[in-house]
């Protein structure tokens, strides 16, 4: 929804606490409360009680999210120094490309975290930016809007549940002598009112919801969905080497990176384990993969820079890249010539690429982080949420 960027975040979330106490108020004490012999009844009471827990959770983790700090950079983080000095004798696969760097904060980007063109900063993690929650979802919130996403589905669904009730005792009571006097036109149109609410609400959350599972499972990003879908076509063009996504631990473990290792505290409102700044990677994963992940197109280092700088730069090293009939790069690099070729390549590019080619100018100016070029597509996406 691109009209949402147009309205001030502090207007969508206050819509959303007006809707979220529109229906707590109208079925707690409009509807239900009454229908089932008074709100303070213990009867009501039992049968309320799940609805307003789960409510309760909603409101404290929808509180988290919006206000908790989804994790920047700390001053003079650097990649150890096994990932900025390798073993240069290790061929480098092509595709990874060498620690990431960003050039908006100057700084370099530890493993999973992008930049934010909303936030103007780097994002820890970096899941999407929410205009729902008027903040940027990363390691330091995404566990309170899992468990936001969640709350709202069951709070939703087991009050939709409870209104459907009634109004079936509505529907039972029509041909009934005291009908008039127990049900007004105005509960009617109150429970059709919060049955659509809640009807669209579980429509529109329950996209994210399942597509939240299946991140949590699968331990990536919204992020790292999109960027694993073009690594998997740039690997079956044969433009990268084959590469694996290093941070999927297991179903089990990716859940417990995000919620906590106690399972009995996943329902409570708690932090993320860890700093945010290394992740657990699965075994065998080369140490620089969870540096330089998403693996990037050969293509888009631009093969005019390249050559362009080994004239200019009279370059003295080894031949920097070599291309196959299709024009692949087959010459694997190493880290030295591409943490060389990055430098000069911040130093030099824009004025040579746009002059040999403005197309790869915008494309080449981003790729210090290429999903900052993808993101505003994602954020669109994620405008559904
Ligand atoms: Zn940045
Ligand atoms: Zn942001």
């Amino acid at each position: 929804m691109a009209g949402l960027e147009s309205i001030p975040e502090k207007l969508i979330v206050a819509f959303v606490v007006i809707l979220i106490s529109f229906l707590q108020l109208t079925t707690n004490f409009y509807v239900l409360g009454p229908a089932l012999g008074g709100w303070t009844t213990l009867f009501a009471q039992k049968l309320l009680a799940p609805m307003n827990i789960l409510l309760i959770s909603l409101y404290v983790n929808y509180y988290l999210a919006c206000t908790t700090d989804p994790g920047t950079i700390p001053e003079g983080w650097e990649p150890p120094s096994s990932v900025l000095d390798p073993d240069e004798s290790v061929p480098i696969q092509v595709g990874i490309t060498g620690p990431r760097f960003c050039k908006q904060c100057n700084c370099y980007k530890p493993p999973r975290s992008h930049h934010c063109k909303q936030c103007r900063k780097c994002i820890l993690r970096m899941d999407h930016h929410c205009p729902w929650l008027g903040n940027c979802i990363g390691f330091g919130n995404y566990s309170y809007f899992v468990r936001f996403v969640f709350s709202v589905m069951t709070c939703c669904s087991y009050g939709g549940y409870l209104l459907l009730w009634r109004l079936q005792r509505i529907l039972d009571m029509r041909k009934s002598v005291w009908y008039a006097s127990q049900v007004s036109t105005a509960e009617l149109m109150v429970i059709a009112i919060d049955l659509t609410l809640i009807v669209i609400i579980l429509i529109l959350v329950g996209v994210l919801a399942v597509y939240h599972t299946y991140c949590l499972l699968k331990g990536q990003t919204t992020i790292e969905g999109w960027e694993r879908t073009k690594t998997t076509r740039l690997v079956n063009r044969r433009k990268i080497d084959p590469v694996e996504f290093p941070f999927d631990v297991g179903f089990y473990h990716n859940i417990c990176s995000v919620l906590g290792y106690n399972p009995l505290l996943w329902c409570f409102p708690l932090p993320s384990p860890g700093d945010g700044l290394k992740y657990p990677v699965k075994p065998n994963t080369d140490p620089l993969l969870p540096y330089s992940w998403p693996p990037r197109d050969p293509k888009d280092l631009g093969p005019s820079i390249i050559e362009r700088v080994e004239q200019e730069h009279k370059w003295d090293g080894p031949k920097l890249v070599r291309r196959d009939s299709e024009g692949y790069l087959v010459k694997e690099i190493t880290m030295e010539d591409r943490m060389k070729m990055l430098y000069a390549e911040n130093l030099e590019e824009e004025q040579i690429v746009m002059e040999l080619n403005p197309e790869e100018y915008y494309y080449d100016s981003n790729t210090s982080d290429i999903t900052d070029y993808e993101l505003s597509d994602r954020d669109e996406w994620q405008d559904e949420d």
